[in-house]
């Protein structure tokens, strides 16, 4: 029997959202991720609804899983300066409004990193921003991701993510990405643990409040906290790891995103490498 799974990769936006759609067909997926926006800059297009339109009926039309939209690096919502951290709110606050005409309701952004302010600091200045910015007729799922704790990055741990969630406003409105890389580079052993991992993450914040996975291979050694993803079976995680991790029961219905170092043919041997052995290999 073929098993279903719901796999894409990161597609750039700038030839539209019909584009990308037919694009993920291309090359085997059904679902992408893409930036709201250049990931470094602010300013952004104005939305093409006949575009849109379009997106939305090849989804359809082809059984797609949900799209995950990801806020720009740049968004940091624990910035310490007042210029940086008002920039990151009307950011928010905009791709908030822009996913309500879009078909994709998942928006994943990077906690934040607040310097030297402290990881405490950090957390109180994240929850005070979302409060801000989050309206209540919003219909998306906002994401955390699960970061590798690179300089001052929070949310590195299932416990920062777990106070995050506990303690903004509209707590239905939020949930997880997890990024594979990220776990690892984080310290969390997914290649020779992944059910204690599970386990772990499932006690402090529930495995159905995980909606995306980054899928991604590591350059670096468990622990490192560099956040250098590396190609699917070429890095520290290895394909049978990677295997693991999109086959198990409790993830394998979740939607993964490929973010590895790719240029388009790269991810569409990824992807049809992952779902011939999802199909033989078990
Ligand atoms: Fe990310
Ligand atoms: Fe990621
Ligand atoms: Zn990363």
């Amino acid at each position: 029997m073929i098993k279903k799974l719901n796999i894409g990769c990161h597609l750039t936006v700038s030839k539209g959202y019909e584009y990308m759609g037919k694009k993920i067909l291309e090359l085997g997926g059904n679902t992408f991720q893409y930036f709201s926006r250049n990931p470094r800059g602010g300013s952004v297009k104005e939305l093409n609804h006949a575009d849109i339109e379009r997106l939305k009926h090849i989804m359809e039309d082809n059984d797609f899983a949900p799209i995950l939209t990801h806020a720009p690096y740049t968004l940091n919502m624990a910035a310490a300066k007042d210029e940086t951290y008002d920039f990151a709110k009307r950011v928010f606050r905009e791709d908030l409004e822009r996913l309500e005409l879009l078909p994709g309701k998942l928006y994943n952004f990077h906690p934040g990193s607040p310097g030297d302010k402290g990881r405490e600091w950090g957390l109180e200045r994240i929850i005070k921003g979302l409060n801000e910015v989050v309206f209540k007729e919003a219909t998306s799922t906002i994401l955390f991701e699960v970061m590798a704790g690179k300089g001052s990055e929070i949310g590195s741990s299932f416990e920062e993510i777990k106070y995050l969630l506990d303690n903004v406003d509209d707590k239905e409105k939020y949930g997880v990405c997890l990024d594979t890389c990220h776990l690892y580079e984080g310290g969390y052993d997914i290649v020779n643990d992944l059910e204690g991992v599970l386990i772990k993450l499932d006690q402090l914040i529930g495995i159905d409040r995980v909606k995306a996975i980054h899928l991604n291979d590591s350059k670096n050694p468990l622990g490192a906290k560099k956040d250098r993803h590396e190609r699917i079976g070429e890095g520290t995680i290895g394909l049978a790891g990677i295997m693991n991790i999109v086959s198990h029961p409790q993830l394998r219905d979740k939607p993964f995103f490929l973010e590895t170092p790719n240029e388009e043919d790269g991810y569409k041997k990824e992807i049809a490498l992952i779902k011939e052995i999802l199909n033989n290999g078990n």
